[in-house]
């Protein structure tokens, strides 16, 4: 199966016709090839865009957009056991969560079809012989950097907010995972999306990432990645002044007070890291618990650790496994390390026995007592492993949670009402969940963070006003 980039409304291959193999993680087989896209391919793609803005999609009203954003949403609703289907495979992620996924992909196309005509510009009361009034414009061409863990979810947070304003897109999928995103521009232009309003070129990061990043005719690029490629991709865009939105990395808390509802937090925080096999950038890595229960904690979760069960994605167990071998390398010298420095491991979950040889399996980790700065507690892992550390009162566990250098998420189990606001205003994440975690997706909720969680906002309302200019209009009457 040899797949092509999605340009101008047609399937084309590379130019160069170079290709690059597709690897199904739970096995290690090659099944498919993508192109490899050059600079010549991104030029393309970008002036596709560009000649897109200028037909009849620029002159489109809000409310035409918004239609055809709701038909986008229908077809890839009815299309979701196939995306599901396609990105289980590619990603190996169980099926279930890659339902998941593609529910939240038409969720996103559904829930910006339905903003898009209620956004609006302000009037300013400058003066009386005046009419000062704000305009919201597209930027223009918006190029997207996806990374391989959520490709359906992340394409859908910013494509179809940059869609639903008027923008044209540029995407570049992950060399890992991008057969998804592929099938979605189908979809999206059988639902009616011009011509070059979509583009998708597939490739290596070095090169077609680069050329897309650094084009000096985009208008805005969005990048959810590594913090390292985060910072490249980010002063390749400067270049131009070309402003970006940066998804980066996590190291996420959840912090388990002595009164909170164990019940409740255990399962939330089994979920928060074994989702994606920790593979998701708002992973709640580290749990924070309070000593007075913090035995009872450990016993709990490190009971649900040697209950789970990792295997092929097709086995739809609680993992899958990782993406490639590189990134099973990664979580195991994590592992190695921790074994050496004489953390305590506490619990582990079991790898089918059936499950193939060549797949990129790592079983989930619970470690505890992780020293403060050590490597484990600082860096983000990207894999199925949980670190514990207990602490004595509020403060403690405050320095503890805002002692990395990320601040994406942070969970709060408690009862108590003050306290509960109390952390929520001081801990350093973009998002903080008080007794649950993550929201069940929350596509309407503004989501990034800083630091080494990037820069920005997208998703909710939020992503409207980041892919829109704002203008200003001063009129003199008197
Ligand atoms: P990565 O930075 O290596 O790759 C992300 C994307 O950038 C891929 O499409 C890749 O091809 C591209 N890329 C790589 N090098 C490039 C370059 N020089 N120029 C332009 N593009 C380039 O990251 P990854 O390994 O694919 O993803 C894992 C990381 O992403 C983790 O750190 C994770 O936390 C983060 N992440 C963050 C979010 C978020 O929303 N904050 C979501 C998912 C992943």
């Amino acid at each position: 199966m040899e797949l092509r980039n999605w340009l101008d409304g047609k399937s084309l291959g590379a130019e160069s016709g170079q290709t690059w193999p597709v690897v199904d993680p739970s096995n290690g087989e090659r099944y498919a090839r993508l192109a490899r896209s050059s600079e010549v391919d991104i030029n393309w793609a970008v002036a596709a865009a560009r000649r897109a803005l200028s037909g009849p999609w620029g002159d489109m009203s809000s409310a035409a957009r918004s239609q055809l954003l709701f038909r986008c949403a229908r077809l890839l609703s009815d299309a979701r056991e196939e995306l599901a289907r396609i990105e289980s495979r590619d990603t190996g992620k169980p099926l279930k969560q890659a339902q998941a996924d593609a529910t939240a992909l038409a969720r996103y196309f559904e829930f910006y079809a339905g903003a898009v005509d209620k956004l609006h510009g302000q009037t300013i009361p400058i003066s009386s012989s005046m009419t000062a009034l704000t305009l919201r414009e597209p930027l223009g061409v918006t190029a997207h950097i996806v990374p391989w863990n959520y490709p359906m979810q992340i394409f859908g947070r910013s494509v179809a907010a940059s869609l639903a304003v008027g923008n044209c897109a540029v995407v570049k999928p992950a060399e890992d995972a991008s057969l998804s995103i592929l099938r979605v521009a189908e979809i999206l232009h059988e639902a009616g999306l011009p011509a070059g309003v979509l583009n998708i070129c597939t490739g290596l990061g070095a090169e077609a990432g680069a050329a897309l990043a650094g084009h000096p005719d985009i208008n805005h690029l969005s990048f959810t990645g590594s913090p390292v490629t985060g910072r490249v991709v980010a002063e390749l865009a400067a270049r131009n002044f070309v402003p970006v939105t940066l998804e980066l990395g996590g190291k996420s808390p959840q912090i388990v007070f002595s009164d909170a509802d164990l019940d409740a937090a255990i399962p939330a925080i089994m979920n928060g890291i074994i989702q994606n096999a920790g593979q998701t950038c708002s992973a709640g890595s580290r749990v924070l618990i309070q000593r007075a229960v913090y035995n009872d904690v450990i016993e709990r979760l490190a009971e649900q650790f040697q209950a789970l069960r990792v295997g092929p994605a097709i086995e739809n167990l609680d993992c899958g496994p990782l993406i490639s071998e590189r990134q099973r390398d990664r979580v195991a010298a994590y592992l190695a390390l921790a074994e050496k420095d004489g953390i305590r491991l506490v619990a582990q979950g079991r790898l089918l026995s059936t499950a193939p040889r060549g797949g990129y399996y790592q079983v989930p980790s619970l470690l505890a007592d992780v020293p403060a700065d050590h490597v484990l507690a600082q860096e983000e892992i990207f894999g199925p492993v949980l670190c514990a550390w207990s602490f004595s009162d509020e403060a403690e566990a405050l320095r503890l949670a805002n002692g990395t250098p990320y601040s994406l998420v942070a969970g709060i189990w408690t009862r108590d009402g003050a306290r509960q606001l109390r952390l929520a205003r001081r801990l350093r994440a973009g998002q903080v969940f008080i007794n649950n975690y993550g929201a069940a997706g929350g596509v309407e909720l503004p989501f990034g963070g800083s630091g080494e969680s990037g820069i920005g906002r997208e998703k909710g309302f939020e992503a409207l006003y980041a892919f829109t200019g704002l203008k200003t209009l001063a009129i003199k009457h008197d």
